[in-house]
């Protein structure tokens, strides 16, 4: 009769708390992310995400000058 082995319960298979909306990462319930108008953006796609979202407040020195 074959023996059946328990496997202890996974970490990387617990179900995750949500997905980043960005690069899709699976976040879990002790991972810290921050939820943006409803956007999960992880810790590591923040960057690119705050530079989209503030893309049209970006400007040039010159533009800046002529304000
Ligand atoms: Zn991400």
């Amino acid at each position: 009769m074959p023996v059946r082995h328990v496997q202890p319960p996974d970490p990387q298979r617990a179900e995750a708390a949500a997905h980043c909306g960005r690069c899709g990462a699976a976040l879990y319930d002790g991972d810290e992310f921050y939820a943006v108008n409803g956007c999960v953006v992880c810790e590591d796609c923040l960057p690119g995400f705050a530079r989209e979202e503030y893309r049209s407040f970006r400007l040039s020195g010159r533009e800046w000058r002529m304000l």
